[in-house]
């Protein structure tokens, strides 16, 4: 089951990493966006990411090239039509996601392989919208694409194990570490990070420690590069406060229940990084 040729569809934050470490591994990648003006932002961020690397001396100027080569954008879907493997990198919402891949079953060949790069979505559910669940996995990348090294492979009880295989040879391929995992919401890294977000603000709303103590607890006491609060700033407020809903709504259980601080964070505009204000103040450099 040889993987050659890449479609990834959305060219947002995940989508054009993705169709970039996938170009510049050599795989032939077409890159579908929703709008040539959406189109142009993704493909731009992959320049720009290329550029730097060139002027940092990382990348050679041949192999960004080489990289741009092996890369094609649309806004139509039949361009995915001989793709061995089709990653979806849109939007987080399941309407969206069903209309999609009933319209990628119509228009892709029978045998391509499925894969939905969602965070809090069951993967089983979705593969239901296709005529091919036994062709579809979870393939789990992290932000930013370029720079981190883990993909969560995630199977169904529907996914044939050839299938499976052929997925993470191919996240091999392109230079990650791939773990296995079933389908359970938050898979193995949300299911362990995000309960631990959550207890850092409900330790900070208590007033057990400051928000720098917190931090530095955690940073200097268990060698974790940034403490959860600044994480939880820089993964944003209200992405983390949507996966927890969706977590505590699959498991009921109170360590996926979103501390009452964090919804009001959130409705108060306090998104994190993205709003320039959170547990921290990010419009000075470093955040204070
Ligand atoms: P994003 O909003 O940055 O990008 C989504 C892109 O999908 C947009 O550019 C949008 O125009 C495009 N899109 C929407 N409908 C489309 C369609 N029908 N065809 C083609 N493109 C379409 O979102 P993101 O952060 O890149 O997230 C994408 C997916 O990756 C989500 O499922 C999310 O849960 C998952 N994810 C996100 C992160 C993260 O840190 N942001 C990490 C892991 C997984």
């Amino acid at each position: 089951m040889a993987i050659q040729k890449i479609g990834v569809v959305g060219a947002g934050l995940m989508g054009h990493g993705i169709a970039q470490v996938s170009a510049q591994s050599g795989f032939p990648t077409v890159v579908r966006e929703v709008s040539p003006e959406a189109l142009a932002k993704g493909m731009g961020m992959i320049q720009k990411f290329l550029k730097r690397g060139v002027e940092k001396g990382k990348v050679t100027p041949e192999a960004m090239d080489a990289t741009v080569g092996k890369l094609k954008g649309t806004t139509e879907l039949k361009d995915l039509a001989d793709c061995d493997l089709v990653v979806e990198a849109a939007s987080e919402n399941l309407a969206l996601k069903r209309e999609l891949f009933g319209a990628l079953d119509q228009a892709c060949k029978p045998d391509a392989i499925f894969a939905s790069n969602t965070s809090s979505l069951s993967i089983t559910e979705m593969a239901t919208f296709t005529k091919r669940p036994d062709r579809f996995v979870g393939l789990h990348f992290f932000n930013p694409v370029q720079l981190m090294k883990l993909v969560e492979v995630v199977t169904t009880i529907a996914t044939r194990p050839d299938v499976a295989k052929a997925a993470a040879e191919w996240c091999r391929a392109i230079g990650k570490t791939v773990v296995a995992t079933g389908d359970s919401t938050g898979f193995v890294v949300n299911r362990l990070l995000v309960p631990y977000m959550l207890d850092a603000i409900r330790v900070y709303e208590q007033g057990l420690a400051s928000r720098d103590d917190i931090d530095n607890a955690m940073k200097l006491g268990c060698g974790y590069p940034m403490g959860p609060l600044f994480l939880t700033d820089y993964v944003g407020l209200d992405t983390t406060l949507a996966i927890a809903e969706i977590m505590f709504d699959e498991y009921k259980e109170a360590r996926f229940a979103p501390p009452p601080l964090l919804k009001r964070m959130v409705l108060a505009g306090r998104h994190g990084r993205k709003t320039g204000r959170g547990f921290y103040d990010w419009s000075t450099n470093p955040p204070s």
